[in-house]
């Protein structure tokens, strides 16, 4: 266990078709939510247990009130070595100068189109310009190795990849395309959707003349690739080629439920023993003990199952916010 993925907030300011795209859902409930201060708490069990890389996501962790405080407090914990947060960038500009002075190391902003009506309908919202305007804004405000993360979606934007790739050369961005996955909350997902990362390879390559594999070995999901103009891109092919034996990440959900991969069924209830009470060393034991028993290969066994169906019926959603991708943080 080296990373840990802290969910802020269930809540979401888009509608993102992959993600959320039922007309309502159920939401956390408030007093359930972590304090910075029980976040800090309970990322400090996991720095003693190992994880140097934390990143904060959500929902949209920008909707969460403060974020630079809970930024600056995780950024002076030396445990943490790399400190990233994942954004669908609309709130970005207002923030973007606060959290490089808060200690934010890294960003990685959910972009899928270029094109304003999409854009819309992909998420149902107008907020095209504010996004580009974040992403602007994070290079304004010094961040660097910035990221921009793209849902591949066969119909809705695989004939954008070349305009994607072009915009993170433009803003110094990695570009990292990922293939659609049946998560829960995916309710509109279906194989025939999913843009393969040996299609997306065949594109870009067509385009430039040539993808190099990068041969690096890493516990990160993205491959890397270089273009003959040196532009290097990744992809995360969790649907076609899941990595789960080198994960290591571990997630925690805003209300301090702790998932040992994106697929699990059920977790681990921090925030109780926390509200109790627990102490630093003995929440750093029950980690140890939990983290000892993990057998999760949550992607790879979905890639043997019948998947004409979404791997979570609507109506189990419906009982369980757990089960929601934006409740998990992706
Ligand atoms: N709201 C923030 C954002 O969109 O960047 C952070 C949370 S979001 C759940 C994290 C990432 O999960 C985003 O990059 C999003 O594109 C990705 N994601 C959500 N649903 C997905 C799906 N069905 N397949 C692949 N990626 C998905
Ligand atoms: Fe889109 Fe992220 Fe919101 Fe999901 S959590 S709807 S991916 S912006």
């Amino acid at each position: 266990m080296r990373s840990l993925r802290i969910s802020v907030t269930d809540r979401c300011n888009l509608r993102c078709q992959y993600c959320m795209p039922e007309p309502e859902y159920i939401w956390l409930p408030r007093e359930n939510i972590l304090t910075f201060e029980e976040i800090a708490a309970l990322t400090d069990g996991f720095t003693d247990e190992g994880v140097t890389r934390i990143r904060i996501t959500g929902g949209e962790p920008l909707l969460r009130r403060d974020l630079p405080v809970l930024v600056a407090s995780l950024a002076s914990r030396s445990a943490i070595e790399d400190l990233a947060l994942t954004t669908n960038g609309v709130l970005l500009k207002a923030y973007a100068s606060a959290l490089r002075r808060a200690g934010l190391h890294r960003i990685t902003i959910s972009l899928d189109t270029l094109k304003r009506e999409r854009f819309r309908a992909l998420t149902g919202s107008s907020d095209f310009d504010a996004v580009l305007a974040g992403i602007h804004a994070a290079v304004d405000a010094g961040f660097t190795g910035l990221k921009l993360d793209s849902v591949v979606i066969r119909g809705t934007n695989e004939d954008e990849l070349i305009d994607l790739l072009e915009l993170g050369r433009t803003v110094n961005a990695e570009v990292r395309f990922i293939e659609y996955m049946d998560v829960g909350g995916a309710t509109r997902w279906s194989p025939a959707a999913v843009v393969p990362r040996a299609e997306i390879l065949e594109t870009i390559g067509r385009h430039y003349g040539g993808v190099i594999p990068l041969d690096e070995r890493s516990s990160a999901p993205a491959e890397r690739f270089l273009l003959p103009d040196g532009t290097t891109f990744g992809i995360i092919a969790s649907t076609t080629a899941p990595f789960c034996a080198t994960c290591d990440r571990a997630r925690l959900t805003a209300d301090g439920i702790w998932l040992l991969c994106l697929y699990a069924s059920a977790g681990t209830d921090l925030r109780r023993p926390l509200r109790a009470g627990v102490t630093r060393q003995e929440l750093r034991q029950l980690i140890h003990a939990v983290w000892a028993l993990r057998a999760d290969r949550g992607a790879e066994e979905r890639l043997g199952m019948d998947r004409q169906t979404t791997l979570v019926p609507l109506r189990a959603l419906k009982k369980d916010a757990h089960l929601e991708m934006h409740t998990r943080g992706g």
